[in-house]
């Protein structure tokens, strides 16, 4: 960093990353700014207390410990330490701290791998806390989530991802509605960050050579609880203003600012790793934009081994898991062969040794090679670099099966090589002081972290009396919160503001929905009004009132997204709305959070099969809020009539103004004749009883399974471990075993197109079928293929019975037979013959097929 190094002595010791003011930190200084670097107090709450001593009005608007520890004057510090009470509270958090990085965690249990395996996770965002603007919405809940799932479970995962210097947008309005994106600045010294430094405590500096010269990359460090979250940028002041402004926003700017960006996660990223002396033996690219990494790995790979590229992708490949999170193909990021060939063609030639061609083929679907023109698809590219795939949930997993189907022709979709693991929301994260003290009264206090076998059973035991007044007062809290913004940014933006959004006028003792999440078409923010007027009917009944609450963002350059949110501007401006319904401005994690807790009922009506998974709705779980959505994503997993309820229908495959009124009557109907009733339905005490019995189903049954630590353990067990067992075989005697399954995929593609299927005979013989088929394998040695009998089962895995060879005939030709039962007529089955090696992924590292073609 040329002047200005720092030691890391010194480093640990700055007081924020601005140049040192004052006398260096005493011991006890060092302590609480230790316990405000690390980001375990956004969900462990045993500090809060703490910060509030030390500076009760920020830490009450802010919830941000680092603020608190940066905006305390020293002379109050010192005041504050030395006081008994406090200097006690600190001694004993720190104590507490310092135990629970080394307190015995679930994932000990979990593996047997020695050494224990490193998990490498990267994301384009993360939704950890306000405190860190670098996320958008879902995608970065979902690592935010897992990460923080991690480290309560002691899973050893290191994330990477990009600090940008405005991270996403932030929402104003105008007086009409319509919506401003401002972009404030994260100024790194005012994050709970610190840079990374060398073994010399020198700050990190990433030296990356690029076809037009040698630019920086930056790198710090957020302490996530045991795990630790990486981040760079490339706002070095040495770098070309181009460069220096590839990490300014996230998902701004245009396709090549996002290739840029990805080549800095991707690449920078596994290259930060090795630098730290990290040799992760899991890479896991939760979506494909991290997919580079994989590149990148490999290369470390040629370094360390002195082998060739192929080879040492096919070793990177057994550890790396891809994680899908798009339900339609536009969700793709693509890329111009132009943009590919400009950006990589260096990083190919002098690193990788490969021809920019070979690069572009990793990409591409399965058109010939001559189309010049198809664009490369970087979840193609995160496909062909994976020994595993998932979706992420029942319904997202087969719906990417068919995304992926061309990257595997004639393959049966069912066969498509992509899982799901449901995604889970980090409960510690998201449930409220009441909510919290409910739970660890019934299940303790450790419920998140291990199997949580006896959760559900612990959470019947509430009574109903102990939820009504949980509930009762998360409401009134989330009520308190809305008439406290709203009248702090009317304070704000004055009259101006005042005419855009009346004052909400809430009542605590209403039932309250809830509905936020990005504004995308998708996802149908404006279904609930689709008839105004009955909205409206519904809101204001005299008896069983209802009032609304509504947030959330769109994309600056999505239209249609901001014209919903001007729909629904117009709508709270409608005189009769007043006190009925209100918009949050600039949803983001706190605004979130506090609907979470607060509300009764969580709406969600996306186009089915679009909303991959869907969090927001988990989140109420834990609260006690019920959920009333399309069966979509996770709800068409969790929905059943005692938990919550179903709109819509989930066989409508139209798409289009008429489904969208089919759904909303749905919507209506449910609101009107099901939830509303039953909120009201009071016994002598007043407890809605029946609401009752159906939040404890929902939290018993239903928190624990989308929890982000069930999440994370079904990564572990399904996904971390077998990978890294697989990397690991795969590394061993210096990749010998990927050598070996390169000259099988050679030959395979050699040989292929010369092994045919002949002769098919069935006969029955009582209740079996004898079946056989002659294979004539060509070049190939018959051990390398499997032929195997199918049949398709019209719901659920398909029918295959493997068919043994025998010897071989006379023109080469193999004899293969089996016996099956005669249930089905035997048309109903195709032999085939698929490759075949143990130690390889089929079809995702081979994905040949020949059916015998029946005249
Ligand atoms: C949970 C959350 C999301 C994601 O919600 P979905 O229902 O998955 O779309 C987006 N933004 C914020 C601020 C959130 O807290």
């Amino acid at each position: 960093m040329g002047t200005g190094r720092i030691r890391p002595d010194q480093m640990e010791r700055t007081w924020s990353m601005a140049p040192a003011a004052g006398p260096d930190p005493t011991a006890d200084e060092q302590a609480l700014m230790d316990l405000a670097l690390d980001l375990h107090w956004t969900w462990n709450h045993a500090t809060d207390r703490l910060w509030r001593q030390l500076a009760p009005e920020t830490w009450d608007s802010t919830r941000n410990a680092w603020s608190v520890v940066q905006n305390t004057p020293r002379s109050h510090l010192r005041e504050m330490l030395a006081t008994p009470a406090f200097h006690g509270l600190l001694t004993e958090l720190s104590r507490s701290h310092a135990a629970s990085r080394t307190r015995p965690v679930w994932f000990t249990q979990a593996s047997t791998l020695t050494p224990p395996p490193c998990i490498a996770y990267f994301s384009m965002e993360y939704m950890l806390d306000e405190a860190l603007p670098i996320y958008s919405g879902g995608l970065g809940n979902v690592a935010g989530d897992q990460l923080k799932a991690a480290s309560d479970l002691g899973v050893p995962v290191v994330a990477v991802g990009l600090l940008y210097a405005q991270g996403y947008f932030r929402q104003a309005l105008t007086p009409t509605g319509q919506q401003v994106a401002l972009y404030p600045i994260n100024d790194p010294a005012q994050l709970p960050l610190r840079p990374v430094t060398d073994s010399n405590g020198d700050r990190l500096r990433l030296p990356f050579q690029i076809s037009t010269g040698r630019i920086w990359l930056r790198a710090w460090q957020a302490t996530v609880g045991r795990t630790t979250l990486y981040l760079l940028d490339t706002n070095d002041p040495d770098n070309p203003a181009d460069i220096r402004c590839i990490t300014t926003q996230l998902y701004g700017g245009d396709a090549e600012l996002r290739l840029r960006q990805e080549l800095v996660l991707g690449i920078g990223g596994w290259r930060l790793l090795r630098m730290l002396g990290l040799r992760p033996d899991v890479c896991h690219l939760n979506e494909g934009h991290a997919a580079f990494a994989a590149l990148e790995r490999a290369r470390g790979l040629m370094e360390d081994l002195g082998i060739p590229f192929m080879q040492a992708l096919t070793i990177a490949r057994a550890g790396t898991v891809f994680t899908t999170h798009t339900a339609v193909p536009a969700g793709f990021d693509r890329f111009t062969p132009l943009m590919i060939t400009s950006h990589l063609s260096f990083y190919a030639a002098s690193e990788l040794h490969i021809d920019i061609a070979d690069v572009l083929a990793l990409g591409r679907g399965n058109a010939p090679a001559q189309d010049a023109e198809a664009p490369f698809n970087m979840a193609y590219l995160a496909m062909r670099v994976s020994g595993a795939v998932n979706g992420v949930s029942r319904l997202h997993g087969q719906v990417s099966r068919a995304l992926f189907n061309p990257l595997f022709p004639r393959w049966p979709q069912v066969q498509v090589p992509v899982g799901h693991v449901t995604n889970g929301v980090h409960m510690p994260t998201w449930d409220s002081a009441a909510a919290d003290a409910l739970w660890t009264t019934a299940t303790g206090k450790d419920r998140w972290r291990g199997t949580h076998d006896t959760v559900e059973r612990d959470v019947r035991t509430l009574s109903s009396h102990d939820l009504w007044r949980c509930r009762c007062l998360s409401r009134a809290a989330l009520i308190d919160f809305i008439t406290a913004s709203h009248r702090a940014h009317a304070c704000f933006h004055g009259e101006r503001r005042a005419q855009c959004l009346p004052p909400p006028g809430f009542d605590p003792g209403i039932l309250t929905i809830g509905f936020a999440r990005r504004f995308a078409t998708y996802k149908r923010p404006n279904l609930l009004l689709h008839d105004p007027d009955r909205l409206a009917r519904l809101l204001c009944s005299a008896d069983r009132p209802v009032q609304l609450v509504v947030a959330g963002k769109a994309h600056p350059q999505d239209t249609a997204g901001q014209a919903l949110i001007a729909q629904w501007i117009a709508f709270i401006q409608r005189p009769d709305m007043h006190g009925r319904v209100t918009f949050m401005v600039d949803h983001d994690m706190s605004i979130a959070r506090q609907l979470v807790e607060g509300v009764d009922l969580w709406v969600n009506t996306p186009l089915r099969p679009w909303e991959a998974c869907g969090t927001s709705g988990m989140k109420v779980l834990v609260n006690g809020g019920l959920n009333i959505s399309e069966r979509d994503g996770w709800w068409a997993e969790a929905c059943a009539p005692d938990v919550g309820w179903a709109i819509g229908d989930d066989t409508a495959t139209t798409t289009g103004p008429e489904r969208d009124a089919q759904d909303a009557e749905s919507l209506y109907a449910t609101l009107e004749n099901a939830v509303i009733p039953l909120f009201y339905q009071r016994d002598a005490a007043g407890i809605p009883q029946q609401w009752m019995a159906m939040m404890r189903e929902s939290m018993a049954r239903l928190t624990p399974r989308f929890s982000a630590s069930r999440t994370v353990r079904d990564y572990t067990q399904g996904y971390y471990l077998p990978a890294a067992a697989a990397y690991r075989a795969r590394l061993a005697d210096n990749g010998a075993k990927a050598a070996a399954i390169g000259q099988w995929q050679q030959k395979l593609d050699a040989g292929w197109p010369a092994l045919r299927l002949g002769r098919m005979q069935a006969t029955q013989a009582g209740d079996v079928w004898r079946v056989t088929v002659e294979m004539h394998p060509g070049p190939l040695a018959p051990d390398m293929v499997a032929v195997q009998l199918y049949a398709d089962q019209p719901d659920g895995a398909p029918a295959i019975f493997p068919m043994a060879a025998g010897p071989a005939g006379a023109e080469g030709q193999i004899t293969c037979s089996v016996e099956i039962p005669a249930t089905r007529p035997i048309s109903d089955y195709t032999p085939r013959v698929i490759p075949c090696h143990p130690d390889a992924a089929i079809p995702l590292e081979a994905a040949h097929i020949t059916w015998l073609e029946r005249g």
